[in-house]
């Protein structure tokens, strides 16, 4: 078969279970096209897209801009590494610290490796500012966290589905409730803990939106105990929840960097997933310089991270965000879906509650966890022509593209109104 030729579903599935290792478990769509808030499968179905691949086509599908911005990149220059400069890296590096507001970058690929770096970066940091004795350091993190998919990453998860038999872990990590501050205020107590590593809403765990001033309070004691406040925005940064960054809270900073005084500036920020529009794997680790300086030439590095060509895209894909008011139309899309989806709560049991913030939003519903209710839900959604796939059990995550007009979102506000109605009878 040629790799031009055009397979059907059924035939694109097949090769994936023949060829592919069986590490997720996919809804039976296949996709060939996408364009901002819509993709189209191989039969040539529309569909609006839910999902945005994990909160990392938050710009849409293919923007132009983007995807201008990597082509010409990649006419001219793709890959240097780090043993020589390019003339896009200063630029980025310029470009992206401004914008968020920290004295310098670390430029990786994924979200695990930016999250790993985070750990390596505070664990030198605990031994060489806050004075640590050698190979004692502990980082904090919440249960039922996602943080990625590496050994060290997985050591601090408490998913059987992510840990069973991958051991031996990484030692140095301690596990406490989410939104629980006394919790916090305990394990800090331990002068070896260097640092505190957060999502600022749980994405993967099913969009848990801790109680109102719960981060302010754990940055406070964070700085109270000399501990890093590490905040993982791989899923809720670049204008998801209705703010450039979710742990910047009541900050007013809908669509510019925050340059006001936030609410909780972390000491690290970890992003991901949508700095580059979905388009490459782009992904940053940002700090002040007391922090950032304990890492040497040779202590750490990829040999794709900070290429021009991520360069390029991710500051066309960071462009887009604020020209396009991506984080004010995240706000107020989102607090209308919300709404909407209480005025079907109150019609239906089959729907317990919705939750989230800006775009980030999940419903849960009203069955066993390991029922099959949410998974079932998502094909009839699909078969209506909206894309979007249980978290955990049932709860269903939603999470379109900030590119999404009014008229569209309560297009699709219909079609999941439709669906329930449908599964009722
Ligand atoms: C997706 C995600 C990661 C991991 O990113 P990858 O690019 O899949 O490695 C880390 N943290 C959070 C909060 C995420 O949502």
């Amino acid at each position: 078969m040629s790799v031009l030729e055009k397979i059907s579903s059924k035939e694109a599935i097949a090769l994936e279970e023949k060829y592919g290792a069986q590490n997720y478990h996919p809804l039976p769509v296949v996709l060939s096209k996408g364009e901002g808030v819509h993709v189209w499968d191989v039969e040539g179905n529309k569909y609006y897209d839910f999902l945005s691949a994990y909160s990392a086509v938050n710009q849409g599908h293919c923007h132009p801009k983007i995807i201008d911005a990597l082509k010409s990149q990649a006419e001219n220059l793709t890959l240097t590494s780090r043993a020589f400069y390019n003339d896009m890296l200063g630029k980025y590096e310029k470009y992206i610290t401004e914008y968020f507001g920290f004295d310098k970058v670390l430029p990786m690929n994924t979200g695990a490796e930016a999250v790993e770096t985070a750990i390596k970066l505070a664990r030198k940091w605990g031994y060489e500012k806050k004075g640590i004795n050698a190979n004692q350091a502990k980082i904090v993190v919440c249960q039922n966290n996602f943080h990625g998919r590496t050994i060290t990453i997985i050591s601090a998860s408490n998913d059987p589905v992510a840990t069973e038999n991958f051991g031996p872990f990484t030692p140095g990590i301690v596990s406490i409730r989410y939104n629980d501050i006394y919790a916090l205020q305990e394990v800090l107590e331990d002068e070896n803990v260097a640092a505190f590593l957060v999502e600022p809403i749980q994405g993967e765990a099913g969009v848990y939106v801790p109680d109102e001033g719960y981060l302010k309070q754990a940055f406070d004691l964070c700085k109270l105990k000399n501990v890093l406040f590490i905040s993982d925005e791989v899923q809720t940064g670049i204008a998801r929840t209705g703010r450039l960054l979710a742990s910047c809270g009541n900050c007013s900073c809908p669509d510019k960097s925050c340059s006001g005084i936030p609410e909780v500036k972390p000491d690290i920020l970890i992003l991901g997933k949508a700095i580059s529009g979905g388009v490459f794997p782009v992904s940053a680790v940002l700090a002040n310089n007391d922090v950032m300086e304990v890492i040497r030439p040779g202590n750490h590095g990829s040999t794709f991270g900070g290429n021009p060509l991520a360069c390029a895209v991710a500051m066309a894909a960071l462009d887009v965000v604020k020209e396009e008011k991506l984080a004010e139309n995240a706000s107020k899309l989102g607090n209308l879906f919300r709404s909407e989806m209480e005025k079907l709560i109150a019609q239906t049991d089959l729907v317990r509650m919705v939750r989230g913030k800006g775009l980030l939003n999940a419903i849960v519903i009203n069955d066993d966890e390991d029922s099959s209710t949410a998974w079932d839900i998502c094909m009839a959604l699909k078969e209506n022509g909206l894309l979007a796939k249980p978290t955990h059990g049932n709860i269903i995550r939603f999470a379109p593209p900030l590119v999404m007009t009014q008229d569209e979102l309560l297009d699709c506000v219909s079609i999941i109104n439709k669906t329930i109605k449908q599964f009722e009878e």
